[in-house]
């Protein structure tokens, strides 16, 4: 637990950098210093760990700091000012982004709701906030077994419900698959029990079988000369998993992917070029081929994918992509940190480059603006630049939202079976199950929204109530004269739209002339 263990994991930290984190070590290490954890080893071990995850994922000192503090305030009673005055606003800002409300005014329900709204609220500004939460929560889990029986089950379920899925959504899947796997014997003791006995039953023979094939694929791309940076062969986590053999009448047989190899090339040229040596060689499956390159999935991941009857009798999913989308994919937006606009301008040139290309590669993600609405015609434009509209989204809830609607938003909507609508240009929303056009409208923006008339999907003009399909392209039709209507409500899957319509129709009604 040296200082150096999280120092050398820092790349480019200046003397001030490095300063700030030590510093940060040494104060947490002293106000903690009477205070244990459940396992009875010393609280500083929390928030070293903490610490070091948030470092590992490559964010910066401010937030390092912050994750040796995230717990002064809540647990040992330090002042609000007393961090702003030795670590200044940037820290403070997100060590009380991650603290929870106070005992006395909220008791309940109520209060934690208002802790989750205030992690929105503070993320949507900025985004390390959910980054430290995330650590934070991490560790939690791994630790979670010296935590009283009565208390597991509840952190497992909300980790399950809430933190791996934003941690999918940020496209962190090294931080969404472990949250996974730590929750899942907690919240479903008896289903995990049954896919790991399942599991040991059938995987020895299939994972001989797959080893075999596994040599044969390398030895055909290396005989057509490409250089397979590494592979492997690895089997898939277990609670995603449960969730395909839940789908599938446990039937392991009908799951394709319960392994999967994974192949890292140098060059994007190289990853088409395996496709098509692997295709040239083994069978693939229809309707499995997925080039997420050229069509990224919301959360910035890139790679190729494809399953193939290996010739034995066994069907296995093959991921192709570079070494630069596996980073990507592995640590999603932390592998490009946005830092504060006003840091961004001080330092030099080279990060207008590296903003542009975050901007490209999280294109899906980033929040687009409308710049005035003509005839149909949208033009965007990014704001708040490297936080996730769905962040966004959540953070704004907070005017006004009901207790209920946030959660619904929070376990609904957000996380549950999500759509990936494409504008024209190609700019991809993602949506819940059974959206309408007027859903996405208001995606984009609430003056699109409020002023939708039609609505083209796929080309044609469509009813606006049509349920969207992942992958329909749909142009939204507007007019200045247009106004949503009250049906719309009862149209509409996400409470963002519902929350736009419900001010629009209350703005009419005011303008309406009293009798
Ligand atoms: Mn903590």
């Amino acid at each position: 637990m040296t200082l150096q263990d999280i120092t050398s994991l820092m790349k480019n930290a200046s003397v001030k950098d490095t300063a700030l984190v030590e510093k940060a070590y040494l104060f947490a290490q002293d106000a903690h210093k009477s205070h244990t954890r459940y396992s009875g080893e010393p609280y500083f071990l929390h928030l070293f760990e903490t610490a070091k995850l948030i470092a590992e994922l490559g964010a910066d000192a401010s937030a390092i700091a912050a994750g040796f503090l995230h717990d002064t305030i809540e647990d040992v009673s330090v002042k609000p000012e007393t961090i702003q005055k030795e670590f200044g606003s940037e820290v403070l800002a997100l060590v009380e982004g991650v603290t929870k409300l106070g005992q006395l005014r909220y008791r309940g329900i109520d209060r934690y709701s208002e802790s989750m709204r205030r992690l929105f609220v503070a993320s949507s500004k900025d985004l390390r906030v959910l980054i430290v939460k995330l650590c934070d929560r991490l560790h939690n889990m791994r630790t979670l077994k010296h935590v009283p029986k009565e208390k597991q089950k509840r952190i497992a379920m909300e980790t399950l419900e809430i933190y791996a899925p934003i941690a999918y959504r940020l496209g962190i899947r090294k931080i969404n698959r472990e949250l996974e796997e730590l929750s899942f014997p907690f919240v479903y003791p008896e289903e995990h029990k049954k896919v790991t006995e399942t599991l040991k039953r059938k995987h020895p023979e299939l994972s001989k079988k797959l080893t075999k094939f596994h040599k044969s694929l390398l030895k055909a791309l290396v005989r057509q000369s490409i250089k397979v940076s590494s592979s492997n062969l690895r089997l898939k986590n277990l609670y995603s998993l449960y969730n395909k053999l839940k789908h599938r009448e446990w039937d392991f047989g009908k799951i394709y992917d319960t392994l999967a190899i994974r192949v890292i090339v140098p060059s994007i040229e190289d990853c088409y070029q395996s496709l098509g040596v692997i295709h040239g060689h083994w069978r693939p499956l229809p309707g499995r081929i997925k080039d997420y390159i050229a069509f990224p999935k919301p959360n910035g991941y890139r790679s190729l994918h494809t399953t193939v009857f290996t010739g034995d009798g066994e069907i296995i999913e093959l991921q192709i992509r570079t070494e630069e989308m596996h980073k990507e994919s592995e640590y999603g937006v932390a592998a490009h940190f946005s830092y504060k606009e006003s840091s961004r301008k001080e330092k030099n040139k080279n990060n207008d480059e590296q903003l542009s290309r975050i901007g490209q590669l999280y294109k899906g993600l980033l929040s687009w603006r409308s710049k005035g609405t003509g005839n149909g015609s949208i033009s965007f434009e990014s704001d708040r630049s490297g936080i996730p509209r769905w962040v966004q989204d959540l953070g704004d809830l907070n005017a006004g939202a009901e207790e209920k609607e946030f959660w619904e938003q929070l376990r609904g909507d957000f996380f549950k079976n999500r759509i990936f609508i494409f504008t024209p240009k190609g700019d991809v929303v993602d949506l819940p199950f059974d959206s309408s056009p007027i859903d996405f409208a208001y995606s984009i923006h609430s003056d699109i929204g409020d002023h939708l008339v039609g609505a083209k999907v796929n080309g044609k003009l469509m009813p606006i109530d049509t349920e969207l399909k992942s992958g329909d392209i749909v142009e939204i039709l507007t007019k200045k004269g247009g106004r949503p209507t009250a049906k719309w409500i009862d149209i509409v899957k996400t409470s963002v739209a519902k929350k736009h319509i419900r001010a629009s129709l209350q703005k009419q009604d005011e303008k309406k002339p009293r009798p």
